[in-house]
């Protein structure tokens, strides 16, 4: 019975460190070989975390022949674009092609060249290895073409464009009265997952911020007009509220996603 609680435990934490992290739950795996090798009940608790950690820092020199490479830890003088938070980055899910990397960083200069305050912030991208291994709860976020941007937003005076949510999504910009409200309409057809974000997110919304939402158009905009980006995501009402009806690239995503109010979602 020990045995059989053991594998159920081992294989679960398998399975979620793969989810969250991509390469956790090998880290898991080669942890249990070196306990099984080097017993030693004082040191067992460091072994995950050390090998992870070695993992981690060799990830984007094992990825760059895959095709991916990491975007920026923090933000630089050179290049104002931050990750959300740091679960993002240690959980390896910055990961994009060279290309979509290069694109990111030409908008983030162009913004600050324009206004120094912004700062670009990212939220998930891509894991590191294999075409087509899902980077859960995304749909598409697994090709290293994808990548997801959070809103500007202004507090206390200043602007910011980290998103003040769980894990930088679901805090919605929502359709006023008149406009398209797609999020009603999706609920309507039966796809309760479209804001199920939003739910989520509730209890660890921070208060005290507002949409800038001209300093988000500019980003939207910017990003819609580099040639190599094919399609962004955001939420019909957004779309027409800050006037880029010109821009074909920017769609609706269909009802068997989630809603894009909270963030903007961009592929090559
Ligand atoms: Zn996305």
């Amino acid at each position: 019975m020990k045995l059989l609680f053991s594998i159920l435990g081992h294989t679960l934490m398998f399975v979620v460190l793969t989810v969250l992290t991509q390469v956790g739950g090998i880290v898991w795996l080669l942890s249990l070989i070196v306990i099984k090798w080097w017993p030693g009940k004082p040191y067992r608790w460091f072994v995950f975390p050390g090998l992870y950690l070695i993992v981690w820092v060799l990830l984007p020199l094992l990825a760059k022949p895959f095709g991916r490479v990491p975007l920026p830890l923090r933000a630089s003088a050179e290049v104002p674009l931050q990750p959300q938070n740091a679960f993002i980055v240690l959980a390896n899910r910055h990961y994009v092609r060279p290309v979509l990397k290069k694109e990111t960083f030409a908008v983030a200069q162009r913004l600050q060249a324009d206004n120094p305050d912004m700062i670009l912030t990212y939220l998930d991208a891509n894991f590191p290895f294999i075409n087509g291994f899902p980077l859960l709860p995304h749909r598409s976020h697994n090709d290293g073409k994808k990548l997801d941007l959070a809103f500007f937003y202004q507090r206390k005076g200043e602007l910011t464009s980290r998103a003040p949510a769980l894990l930088g999504y679901g805090r919605c910009a929502e359709p006023q009265g008149g406009e398209r409200d797609q999020p009603q309409r999706c609920a309507n057809s039966g796809y309760w997952q479209y804001s199920l974000l939003p739910k989520l997110a509730w209890p660890f919304r921070r208060s005290g911020y507002t949409v800038d939402e001209e300093a988000t158009r500019k980003m939207v905009r910017a990003f819609a007009r580099q040639g190599t980006i094919g399609k962004l995501f955001l939420e019909p009402h957004l779309k027409t509220r800050w006037r880029l009806g010109q821009y074909n690239k920017i769609r609706f995503h269909g009802c068997a996603a989630v809603r894009h109010d909270d963030h903007l979602h961009i592929q090559l």
